[in-house]
C-alpha cells in the first residue's frame, strides 16, 4: 500500500495530512502525485469526491517549497501557480484545502471569485501569494484592472474542465492561457471529455500523461441509489412524506431550474421543513449563508441547482435526492457524488414521474446498472405512478401488480468516485 510518504512529499505535508486525518492517499492521488512531481503534464478523468484536489494541490505545493520564503516582501511571493474552478463555491473549497495543505510551509494561498466587491482582493494580491484560485471571470477582471501579474505562473491547474465549458468559460479559460508564460507545467481535471474538452486538452498539455480513476471501485460500495417512481404533481407531497416519516436530515435536493429550487424551498417551508435555496441568481454571501446553515443543521433540507451545487463538498453528506432527474446522465453522477464520499454511507434517492423514464434510462446506459425501481410502500400510491414501470395495478390498489417485476434489495452499486475503504478523512 503506498502512503503520502512514499509518494515523497516533505515532512512539512505529511504533517498537515495528518492533522486532516488523510491516512494513505486515494487512488488519483496515487497516480498524479509522481507524474506532477517529475514535472509532467497531467490530464485526469476524475470526479469530485475522489480526492482529485489533494491529487493536484499536494505536488504544487511540494514543488513550489522550494520557493517558499518567509520574507514580507511581496516581490519574494510571486504568483507561481494559478488553479481555476468552474465555480465560487468549488474555487473556495479548492483553496481551503490548499491552505490546509501548506499550513506548516511558509507558502501564500488566495482564492478570487465574482459577485464580491473586487476591491476587498487588491490588497492581499499586493501583498503577494504563491498560489491563485480563481474563477476565469474575475481572473480577467483583475488582469483587466493590472491587479495581479501572472508573469512567474509555472503552474496551471483546471479543475473541472468540463463544468468549465458547460459554463460558457472556454473563450476565457483560451485568453488566460494566452497569458500565461511558455514554460510552465499543466495539469487538467475533468470527469467528462467531450470533443471540445479534448480540443483544448491538445492545445495547451505537453505531451500529457494520462490518468483514469477506476469509474466503478469494488471497494467502496458506499451510495445506495434507489427510484421511487411518482406522478409529476405528487413530488412535493413524496418528498414530505419521507423526509418526515423517515426523519431524514441533511438531504440536499435537486432541481432542474432555479425557478422550482425557490419554490419548492418555500412549499417546505410551508409544510413545517426547513429548507434552503442555493442557485445561480443567489448572491455569494446568500449562498454561503444557506450552506452554512445546512452544515450546521439549522437547515434540514438544501434545495440546489447543478451548476450551484457544484463542488460542494460537505461532509459525510447522507442523502440526495434528485426531484427532478438531470438530462444529462452525467450529471446525475455529479449529483450523488455529493454523497457516499470518503468511504461514508449515502443514499441518492430519485422521485421519477414518467415523462422523465427517457432520462432514467440514459443514467442507466452510463451507469451499466439496473437502478431499484421502488414505490414507496407507505405513501398511498397512484395507478399512474407505477405504470411507466410495471403493468397497471389490480383494483385492490396493490402498490405492485401482480405481473410485475418484484422490486429488487437497493443494490450496492459500486460508487464512481471514491477511495478505498477505510481511508480516513478529515
Ligand atoms: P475532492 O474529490 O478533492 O473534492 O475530495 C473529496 C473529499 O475527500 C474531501 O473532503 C477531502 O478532504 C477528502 N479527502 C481527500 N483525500 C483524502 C485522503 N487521502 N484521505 C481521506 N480523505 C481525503
Amino acid at each position: 500500500m503506498t502512503t503520502f510518504a512514499d509518494l515523497g512529499l516533505r515532512g512539512e505535508i505529511l504533517r498537515a495530512l495528518e492533522d486532516l486525518g488523510y491516512r494513505e492517499p486515494t487512488p488519483i492521488q496515487a497516480a498524479v502525485v509522481p507524474i506532477a512531481l517529475a514535472g509532467r503534464d497531467v490530464l485526469a478523468a476524475a470526479q469530485t469526491g475522489t480526492g482529485k484536489t489533494a491529487g493536484f494541490a499536494l505536488p504544487l505545493i511540494e514543488l513550489l517549497a522550494a520557493h517558499a520564503s518567509t520574507s514580507t516582501s511581496p516581490a519574494r511571493h510571486p504568483i507561481r501557480a494559478l488553479i481555476l474552478a468552474p465555480t465560487r463555491e468549488l474555487a473556495i473549497q479548492v483553496e481551503e484545502s490548499v491552505r490546509a495543505y501548506c499550513k506548516h510551509l511558509p507558502l501564500r494561498s488566495l482564492v478570487v471569485y465574482g459577485g464580491v466587491n473586487i476591491d476587498t482582493q487588491i490588497p492581499v494580491l499586493r501583498s503577494g501569494v504563491e498560489i491563485l484560485v480563481a474563477t476565469p471571470g474575475r481572473l480577467l477582471d483583475h488582469v483587466q484592472n493590472k491587479t495581479l501579474n501572472l508573469s512567474q505562473v509555472g503552474m496551471l491547474v483546471l479543475d473541472e474542465a468540463d463544468r468549465m465549458l458547460d459554463m460558457g468559460f472556454m473563450p476565457d479559460l483560451r485568453r488566460i492561457i494566452g497569458l500565461l508564460p511558455a514554460a510552465r507545467q499543466n495539469m487538467m481535471f475533468s470527469a467528462t471529455f467531450p470533443e471540445e474538452i479534448r480540443r483544448l486538452a491538445d492545445s495547451f498539455l505537453k505531451n500529457p500523461e494520462r490518468v483514469e480513476v477506476a469509474r466503478r471501485n469494488a471497494a467502496a460500495e458506499t451510495v445506495t441509489q434507489v427510484v421511487h417512481p411518482v406522478h409529476h404533481e405528487r413530488k412535493r407531497a413524496l418528498l414530505v412524506h419521507l423526509v418526515k416519516s423517515r426523519d431524514l436530515r441533511q438531504v440536499l435536493v435537486f432541481t432542474g431550474t432555479k425557478l422550482m429550487a425557490n419554490r419548492l424551498a418555500n412549499e417546505l417551508n410551508r409544510a413545517g421543513l426547513q429548507a434552503g435555496a442555493i442557485h445561480g441568481d443567489k448572491t455569494q454571501q446568500e449562498r454561503i449563508k444557506a450552506l452554512d446553515a445546512f452544515k450546521h443543521g439549522e437547515v434540514r433540507i438544501l434545495v440546489a441547482t447543478d451548476v450551484a451545487a457544484r463542488g460542494l463538498d460537505i461532509e459525510a453528506l447522507p442523502y440526495v435526492v434528485n426531484y427532478d432527474l438531470p438530462h444529462n446522465a452525467e450529471d446525475y453522477v455529479h449529483r450523488i457524488g455529493r454523497t457516499g464520499r470518503a468511504g461514508a454511507r449515502g443514499e441518492a434517492i430519485s422521485l421519477v414521474s414518467e415523462a422523465e423514464n427517457r432520462y432514467l434510462e440514459d443514467i442507466e446506459k452510463l451507469l451499466k446498472t439496473q437502478l431499484v425501481k421502488q414505490p414507496v410502500a407507505d405513501f398511498s400510491g397512484r395507478a399512474d405512478e407505477l405504470a411507466g414501470y410495471v403493468a397497471a395495478p389490480s383494483a385492490s390498489a396493490a402498490p405492485v401488480a401482480p405481473a410485475a417485476p418484484r422490486p429488487r434489495a437497493p443494490k450496492q452499486i459500486a460508487a464512481l468516485f471514491l477511495p478505498p475503504a477505510g481511508s480516513g478523512r478529515r
